[in-house]
């Protein structure tokens, strides 16, 4: 039996969870690889116009993978505390993914969390475990190696992010989903660029998420969408430490124009860009735009008008 996972929107929140635990679980998988043009072109033909560009790329992952494995692995994501929210894609890709490919038989393998009806991580991976013939014993062994794993990668990323915010470069706070910033159409543009002029690029989401959820209630106790509270609760615990901030979101996305606004507003000491990606947009366009707030940076780390 082979897994085929997606690369495209919470895989990039999971990815080290899943591997491990279907390693464990010696169950073969499959990630499709690096988003390209082919991949970009065949979610927009899939998806609604209106859709965002992380759900239209995700599409075009999944319909690199029919064909290519048994069951395709697709998150459902509801909440993932109490009383927090998350967007409506993320709570809706499954049904989403089951129309879309409704005439290619797709055979999904659902992984859900929803804290609220009771569907908490390490049951989401038992479930899934089931699903494939393993026992729930072997599941919730291979569900803590592989939280282990995950654990220690995210106290490493942010090992890296202390060391990164003492250095004497540039240092820019990229503020956005991983499916963003980490995704080769998507973020490679700007991440290249930045690391061609010798920036120190810090990603907001290499801090630890649930210290960054703590950081954000200094602003915000309301925001509804967990992982924008995490991206401003890094923003206040760096915003000491860095030179300047790129938000980046994607066209169409509700909970980032929102978020994204607040955080231009309540940051006004603070060089901000803010990018807007929609998947058209050529390599000249953004890097013109990140060149000037370069040119903003410097002229301020300078001394201004009155260095
Ligand atoms: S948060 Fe925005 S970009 Fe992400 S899935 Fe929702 S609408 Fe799309």
């Amino acid at each position: 039996m082979k897994i085929g996972i997606p690369r495209g929107l919470l895989y990039y929140e999971f990815e080290f969870m899943w591997k491990e635990f279907f390693k464990e679980l010696d169950i073969e998988y499959i990630i499709s690889p690096d988003t390209d043009k082919d991949i970009y072109q065949a979610g927009v033909n899939k998806a609604i116009h209106e859709s965002c560009l992380p759900l239209k790329v995700f599409l075009g992952h999944v319909e690199y993978l029919i064909g290519k494995c048994d069951y395709i692995l697709i998150p459902r994501i509801g909440t993932f505390g109490f009383y927090d929210r998350m967007c409506t894609r993320y709570q809706s890709t499954i049904d989403l993914v089951y129309n879309t490919f409704r005439d290619d038989n797709i055979k999904i393998l659902p992984f859900n969390i929803d804290y609220s009806e009771g569907e908490k991580q390490i049951k989401s991976f038992v479930k899934m475990g089931k699903f494939l013939g393993k026992r729930r014993g072997q599941s919730i062994l291979a569900y803590r190696k592989a939280r282990i794993l995950n654990d220690y990668i995210v106290s490493e990323k942010e090992a890296k992010m202390e060391e990164k915010l003492n250095s004497d470069n540039i240092k820019i706070l990229l503020v956005g989903h991983k499916y963003n910033t980490l995704d080769s159409f998507s973020g490679s543009i700007i991440m290249n660029y930045l690391k061609k002029m010798g920036v120190e690029i810090i990603l907001a989401t290499d801090m630890d998420s649930k210290k960054a959820d703590f950081y954000a209630k200094e602003l915000t106790d309301t925001m509804p969408w967990t992982l924008n509270r995490e991206l401003l609760g890094s923003i206040l615990k760096y915003k000491s430490k860095i030179d300047g901030i790129i938000l980046i979101s994607s066209f169409n996305c509700g909970p980032d124009s929102m978020a994204n606004e607040m955080i231009l507003r309540k940051f006004k000491d603070i060089p901000i860009l803010n990018l807007v990606i929609d998947g058209q947009e050529g390599v000249g366009g953004i890097e013109t735009r990140l060149e000037s707030f370069l040119d903003i940076i410097l002229f301020k780390k300078e001394g201004g008008l009155f260095g």
